[in-house]
């Protein structure tokens, strides 16, 4: 039976599509920078040692594949909300926080998604920044959610909207939903500094906003974990209730491991136990249960004293690297005599750097240079070595001379 004869083709995802054209390319220098995962200085992905270590601890313990609880693992779950808000958070010492282990960053943003659809009170509205992660949009509607912006990036300084933003969510409707990129903002790598974000705090508070804040990078973007926090912190000190999507994926190198929690910080805990009680229901038929494996590693990480630190000293070290290669394509791009102004590329921050380069000069980098990146002028300084940092520079600078 011809049953789908009427599906039609669906565009391709545009970041894969970048992969894809990457692979076929047979140029010896070609550079791939549409991925956003890290890689090594020798340009290969990266296993940490410290989940290396964990999986060992792991295998001698000779542990079951029985089924996690529908939230998953307790000890991840707790540990993940340590992290976010800090130990001395009065949101841990009163144990404020339902938290559900999810399918790393994006499965928590959708759960985080079905119960907004369901449970909020307010306007089912979520106002995104603009531009902001391109799943963002779909994950939301997906559950039922209006999805609308509010300006982020300004594109004269490549730098952070201020004005843009806080004109805007002055005029955001009360009690609406608001999201936040907790740090190394993707795609732009343009953060507000901690004034900044104060201010936007006390902004969001006047205007009854709900917060969901999406951490898919702590640590990844200062290489400290307390200092990427802050976003998070400032707004549970000015007592907002927010909710939180955590993603491991980045920060523990556990892309296909889909690590990930999900929080909805709640007034007492007679509202965690209910607010809990209907997560699992919304989780329950979607996939049943989180896998175990990659959660078990994390938890491992977090909670044994000798495994995090070696953690805390290599999300750092990968940090560092992508910081180091920062100043050096902005050093590069001086030495090929560029004359136009390079700064933004060492003031943002995070795995994403938005070049400024606009859709024809991305196009001459990837057909005359072969290197690969996205429409909108993203780069992955991920992808960046410093074997190919000199060439990239030099294709910047020949396609924006
Ligand atoms: N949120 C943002 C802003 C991201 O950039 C990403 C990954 O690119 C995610 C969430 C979630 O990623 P994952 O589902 O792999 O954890």
């Amino acid at each position: 039976n011809a049953w789908w004869s009427n599906v039609e083709m669906g565009p391709p995802d545009a970041i894969l599509g970048v992969t894809e054209a990457f692979k076929r390319d047979t140029n010896p220098k070609k550079i791939n920078l549409g991925v956003g995962a890290y890689r090594s200085d020798q340009g290969k992905p990266f296993v940490l040692e410290s989940v290396k270590k964990a999986e060992q601890l792991i295998a001698n313990e000779n542990l079951d594949k029985e089924y996690a609880p529908i939230g998953g693992l307790q000890e991840f779950c707790v540990a993940s909300a340590k992290l976010a808000f800090g130990d001395n958070s009065r949101v841990i010492k009163d144990q404020l926080f339902a938290t559900v282990q999810g399918i790393s960053g994006t499965g928590s943003l959708r759960i985080g998604a079905a119960f907004l659809a369901k449970f909020f009170p307010g306007n089912k509205v979520v106002y995104l920044p603009n531009p902001s992660w391109g799943n963002h949009t779909p994950i939301m509607k997906h559950a039922g959610l209006d999805v609308k912006s509010y300006r982020y990036y300004d594109s004269k300084t490549c730098g952070f909207d201020f004005n843009g933003a806080k004109e805007d969510i002055e005029k955001i409707p009360e009690n609406s939903i608001i999201l936040f990129h907790a740090c190394a903002h993707n795609p732009t790598g343009v953060d507000p500094r901690p004034e900044q974000w104060k201010e936007l705090s006390s902004i969001v508070k006047r205007r009854k906003l709900l917060v969901f804040m999406d951490m898919a990078y702590q640590g990844f973007a200062s290489g400290n974990i307390d200092d990427d926090a802050f976003a998070v912190r400032q707004f549970i000190e000015d007592k907002h209730n927010l909710i939180l999507a955590q993603s491991y994926a980045k920060n523990m190198g556990l892309y296909g491991e889909r690590v990930g929690a999900f929080t909805v910080v709640c007034q007492d805990k007679d509202e965690v136990d209910r607010v809990m009680s209907q997560i699992k229901i919304l989780i329950r038929p979607m996939y049943s249960n989180p896998p175990v494996h990659g959660a078990r590693i994390a938890a491992k990480i977090l909670n044994q004293q000798d495994l995090r630190s070696i953690w805390l000293k290599e999300v750092k070290d990968m940090a560092d690297r992508i910081i180091t290669m920062r100043q050096q394509l902005a050093d590069n791009l001086k030495k090929n005599g560029s004359s136009k102004n390079w700064q933004h590329i060492t003031d943002q921050i995070g795995m994403f750097c938005f070049t400024g380069l606009n859709p024809q000069q991305s196009g001459r980098l990837i057909k005359d240079f072969s290197v690969y990146l996205t429409q909108d002028g993203r780069i992955s300084m991920a992808g960046v070595t410093s074997k190919n940092n000199a060439y990239l520079a030099n294709a910047i600078h020949e396609v924006t001379k």
